[in-house]
């Protein structure tokens, strides 16, 4: 009799709870936004930006919630936010509402010289009128405090780290006749983003850092090491704005997650350009990339969602990772899942 429960458990599909060494990260789908929860062994927890304002708000929130009762959590710890253009930072106040932040870090005073999406004042008010008095700044080469992993802070306000990180500092070959780019004027510059490590598994989220500061991460060393998962940069290289080779193909990502939408990131020059990274063993994305052909999708059983946003159930993206560097990605929609080990 004392099965019972254990099986009605299984049956409703509730929280799994992982053992308490696991590293859990959540893609969730925000309909081309950002929004990664990241739950460290110690059970603490931090979201990576959260998804988009107004009547998207409501939906995004939902997801994040539906993500936290899948890991089994009441409130998330902190809110890290990238930037300040409305698919990362618009959804906070809603956010705040499900996950009860007790601290938020972002990259400092919105600066209106970068140029922002539309709305930029209003919302940069309501992401201080909640993270008021919680709030932390960050600087490349600061370390967020989230017990039971590293989390190194590795470009903010439009700098990069300046000593490499990682086992990087090699001198990077594929930074000779790599494009350059002018420096970018968007806010997308000023993104902070993070590397976070336990133990040999690595995984790598700069939001929508701009090809220019790829370029300074990347060249004329690799600052960063081997990496095992990438989210791809802004949202899988929308409109080329990011995605250098120069530092995609240095860090070669074993497993590379893209949250992009069903119309956003992941053009078929997204595509080739991961499919070019030596040794890479997985590609996944939030959506089915729908304005391009099958043979510059992945594979169905590794794409969360691929309906139009209107039909779209957001369904995640879920990465377990075991101290030992063996780790798990599992899609949300059907539970179809690989392994993978962190070399
Ligand atoms: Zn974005
Ligand atoms: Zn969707």
């Amino acid at each position: 009799m004392k099965l019972w429960p254990l099986i009605v458990t299984a049956m409703l599909g509730v929280a799994q709870t992982p053992s308490a060494d696991t590293l859990r990260i959540y893609v969730i789908d925000v309909e081309g936004g950002g929004a990664t929860l990241i739950v460290a062994p110690s059970g603490q927890s931090m979201l990576i930006d959260s998804g988009s304002p107004g009547p998207a708000a409501e939906r995004d929130s939902k997801r994040i919630a539906e993500a936290m009762e899948a890991a089994g959590l009441k409130r998330i710890n902190y809110l890290f936010t990238t930037h300040y253009d409305g698919d990362h930072v618009g959804g906070a106040p809603a956010a705040d509402a499900v996950a009860h932040f007790e601290r938020f870090f972002d990259h400092g005073e919105m600066d209106p010289k970068w140029e922002q999406n539309r709305g930029i004042e209003e919302r940069y008010k309501a992401y201080l009128a909640i993270a008021a008095g919680k709030r932390t700044i960050v600087k490349a080469g600061d370390a967020i405090p989230l017990r039971g992993v590293r989390v190194a802070v590795v470009a903010s306000q439009g700098a990069v780290i300046g000593k490499p990180i990682n086992g990087g500092g090699q001198p990077n070959p594929f930074c000779t006749d790599a494009e350059r780019k002018e420096p970018n004027k968007t806010e997308n510059s000023q993104s902070t983003g993070v590397l976070v490590s336990y133990q040999r598994f690595t995984f790598l989220d700069v939001g929508d850092l701009t090809w220019d500061k790829e370029m300074d991460l990347a060249c004329p060393v690799n600052k960063l090491g081997h990496v095992s998962l990438l989210l791809a940069t802004h949202h899988g290289f929308f409109n080329d704005q990011s995605g250098a080779p120069a530092l995609l193909w240095a860090i070669q990502p074993q497993v590379v997650i893209a949250n992009n939408g069903p119309r956003k990131g992941m053009a078929p020059s997204a595509y080739d350009r991961i499919q070019k990274i030596r040794g890479l063993e997985g590609l996944w994305q939030s959506h089915l990339a729908l304005a391009s052909d099958a043979a510059h999708n992945t594979a169905e059983e590794m794409i969360a969602n691929v309906e139009a946003s209107t039909e779209c159930k957001g369904h995640w993206i879920r990465v377990d990772v075991a101290p030992n560097g063996r780790y798990e990605v599992t899609n949300g929609r059907t539970g179809f899942s690989k392994t993978y080990r962190a070399r």
